[in-house]
């Protein structure tokens, strides 16, 4: 299936959550979700279709792709890793998908959504433990520094970037920030409570993919 080019907002509708999909102005009150409150459509405000269970388990597995930017194949792959790990499932997929590099960039408070972090990523702008990585899916580990190319990060416009960046999201306790190196470091491994998407029953993502 190629890239979804359509509203970001409508995505968002359809899962009935915030997935923060668009910088700031998720975080204001243009935010389509609180406006619209209801299914995308014509017709979404008023109809409201029972759910099978099924449907309640794709709906999650959606969620969570979207919120993530994750296509249907890497979804798929993220969960085969994380089935294969010792460990609860659910879990583990939830913080392998954490630990990618375009999330923990975003998280890190260096862009301002995941969508603008995969777009750095990939025109080079981070390196790890000072190797250029220019995979948005990457998985950082334990103690990896993540920082700003030093070519890129003395650009001006990258300079107004951060300074308007700071501060947008909570930095989480399993991430030490030093923006003034531009750099950041894992210091931690998240744990369930550490997942950005809160409400979330991944235990129906598993369900799904068990079938
Ligand atoms: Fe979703 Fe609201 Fe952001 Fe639009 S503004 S992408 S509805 S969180």
């Amino acid at each position: 299936m190629g890239k979804y080019i359509g509203s970001l907002c409508r995505l968002c509708r359809a899962e009935g959550n915030k997935l923060f999909l668009k910088g700031r102005r998720c975080l204001s009150d243009k935010c389509g979700v609180e406006h619209k409150n209801y299914p995308p459509g014509m017709k979404g405000a008023r109809v409201s279709f029972r759910k099978s269970h099924y449907k309640l388990q794709l709906r999650e597995k959606q969620k969570v792709k979207r919120f993530y930017g994750v296509s249907e194949k890497q979804f798929s792959n993220v969960f085969a890793a994380a089935a294969q790990k010792k460990g609860i499932t659910g879990e583990t997929l939830l913080k392998n998908l954490e630990l990618r590099l375009d999330n923990v960039v975003y998280r890190m408070n260096f862009a301002y959504s995941r969508n603008h972090s995969r777009q750095m990523i990939r025109h080079g702008f981070f390196g790890v433990n000072g190797k250029r990585v220019n995979i948005p899916s990457y998985i950082v580990g334990l103690n990896d520094e993540v920082s700003f190319r030093e070519k890129k990060r003395n650009a001006e416009n990258v300079k107004a970037m951060l300074e308007d960046v700071k501060g947008l999201v909570e930095v989480p306790g399993w991430l030490i920030v030093d923006s003034a190196n531009f750099t950041g470091k894992v210091n931690a491994l998240p744990n369930r409570d550490d997942v950005s998407l809160k409400e979330v029953e991944e235990r129906l993502i598993v369900e799904l993919y068990s079938k």
